[in-house]
């Protein structure tokens, strides 16, 4: 719609976890809604390369996009809020950019120069923030700087950026900086010095903050906003409060109250209209108001974690909505799981959700979780490694393979029935070579996957090194656990299925990645669907 891609950077004052991701989808949901293309970009101040190798304890979950990417959580909400792919060139961090300069500087791409962080580095900044741009398939990009204003590691970031305005000129860029006003309850007053402290260190960078985004967790008044306009060189309206909302999925609305779509069209010059959001008020119609509960068990090691199964998490929310149910889901620890316990954890439960993982520690509680499910016919959705365990978990127990296991956990097991990838037998290096992104895969007739895809061809997205060990099928197959989806090209299994139980499904891709709520995943929906089902016949 706009000629020239117009670019917002969003930088994040005070203290970190301030909800950036979710403020600029919002945004980026409210512009998409008038009809301008928009996407959004993260930049990660952090040496690694890309998150694949970081646990969740570190960084919560690892994003995977169509393209292989292994990114940023915050690349999960860009798509959920606005339903549309991103790509490698949607992440970046510093690990990414030095091993792009450095590799340039041994190709002699600089030969007789001195190679430095200002125009090296933060030239190539500024290349990676305007591939979007440069593409053609976007108007508005919107690029979210990670890290707090200040760190030592932002400064090449803060430094592009202001680059980049003046490249950009006038009514081309904007900077949106997002800021915690905290409430003293001893004083009962909300403080704006940090605020006008991080404005400062920003603008000691020669970047100026066009609008304000103020979390808290209590109205702002208007003598706050005047206050805080003045302080930081904003006008009023482009003050704009962030209070805490009850679901991530308001903050749209939030942001449509407080005018910030418009104060950004505005400094942007583009005409402003009022964004489209029927169906994302149906779907939070639907998802706050539920005709029924089911609870879902989600048995992982990273439970206690918010973060480090969002992208399931959210799929629920999603899956809920389209059934007009609320999922509680329920966190269980799969190493405290075990033959003596799992019927006590596990009795009360609508469908259990076996978790996808890295590593030893409690497989031993997922396949016991699988086992009770599988037993007591109550509906099972397993991930990845979750599939790989239900595989595990029928051929110890229905073939008698006692020591059946994943060649990943015990590499001299007797019965590998989960064996690494022919392709990844020669893999030495730890980064971006798992099997990755979204591959091709076609469903057998008649298989409780077919129904719930209608479809024999699907794309999903995958993130592991092992897989189901063909040379097991056949018995497997015969005991009465079926494999109905096959990678077309190398017939590698992707999903199996108990047809003689209710509802249960293995899948060694990754649905969650790609719920949205525009879209959400047949897989989680037929499961809350299926869960909803064997709770009304309990
Ligand atoms: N660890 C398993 C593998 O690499 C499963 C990975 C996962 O659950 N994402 O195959």
């Amino acid at each position: 719609m706009t000629t020239t891609p117009k670019y917002i950077f969003v930088t994040g004052g005070v203290s970190s976890s301030l909800g950036k991701g979710i403020i600029a989808a919002s945004l980026a949901k409210l512009l998409q809604a008038q009809g301008y293309r928009t996407t959004i970009q993260k930049l990660d101040p952090y040496i690694n390369v890309d998150p694949g190798t970081l646990n969740p304890y570190e960084h919560g979950e690892c994003y995977v996009t169509d393209d292989g990417a292994e990114t940023d959580l915050d690349l999960g909400h860009y798509e959920r809020f606005l339903n549309v792919a991103t790509s490698q060139a949607n992440n970046v961090t510093t690990g990414r950019i030095y091993q792009s300069v450095i590799d340039k500087e041994r190709r002699g791409e600089f030969l007789g120069k001195t190679v430095q962080v200002i125009p090296h580095i933060t030239d190539e900044i500024k290349h990676r923030i305007q591939i979007l741009g440069n593409s053609g398939d976007y108007d508005i990009i919107i690029t979210e700087i990670g890290g707090t204003v200040g760190d030592i590691e932002s400064l090449p970031y803060i430094e592009a950026v202001r680059q980049l305005q003046w490249d950009l000129g006038e009514n081309n860029a904007l900077v949106i900086h997002l800021t915690l006003i905290p409430f003293l309850s001893a004083a009962g007053e909300l403080k704006t010095k940090p605020t006008q402290h991080s404005v400062k260190t920003l603008m000691e960078s020669g970047v100026h903050a066009d609008i304000l985004v103020c979390r808290t967790e209590h109205q702002l008044s208007d003598s706050i906003k005047t206050k805080l306009a003045r302080f930081c060189n904003v006008k009023k309206e482009a003050v704009i409060q962030s209070i805490d909302a009850s679901t991530i999925y308001d903050v749209p609305n939030l942001m449509l109250d407080e005018g910030l779509d418009k104060v950004v069209l505005e400094k942007l010059a583009l005409k402003s209209d009022t964004p489209d959001l029927k169906r994302w008020n149906e779907f939070l119609s639907r998802h706050k108001n539920p005709k029924s509960e089911i609870t879902i068990g989600l048995i992982g090691k990273y439970v206690e974690l918010q973060d480090s199964y969002k992208s399931i998490l959210e799929s629920f929310i999603h899956a809920g909505a389209e059934n007009e149910v609320s999922v509680n889901v329920e966190p269980i620890h799969s190493a405290y799981l075990n033959e003596g316990n799992v019927a006590f954890k596990l009795e009360h439960l609508d469908g259990v959700l076996v978790a996808p993982g890295f590593g030893e520690r409690g497989i031993e509680g997922k396949i016991e979780a699988v086992r009770y499910v599988r037993e007591n016919n109550i509906p099972f959705l397993g991930i990845c490694l979750g599939m790989q365990m239900a595989v595990i978990e029928f051929a110890r127990n229905v073939l008698g393979l006692e020591d059946a296991n994943s060649s990943e956990m015990d590499e001299n097991c007797k019965h590998p029935v989960i064996d690494l990838m022919e392709s990844q037998k020669n893999v030495v290096d730890k980064g971006g070579t798992m099997r990755l992104g979204a591959w091709d895969c076609t469903l057998k007739e008649n298989s409780l996957a077919h129904s719930i895809y209608g479809t024999s061809a699907i794309k999903e997205r995958h993130r592991h090194r092992y897989e189901f060990n063909d040379d097991y099928k056949k018995q497997i197959e015969e005991a009465g656990m079926k494999a109905t989806g096959f990678n077309p090209e190398t017939g590698l299994v992707e999903i199996v299925e108990i047809p003689s139980h209710p509802w249960f499904i293995g899948v060694q891709y990754h649905p969650e990645y790609k719920s949205t709520v525009a879209s959400p995943h047949p897989l989680f929906v037929a499961f809350v669907e299926a869960a909803l089902k064997f709770k009304n016949k309990k």
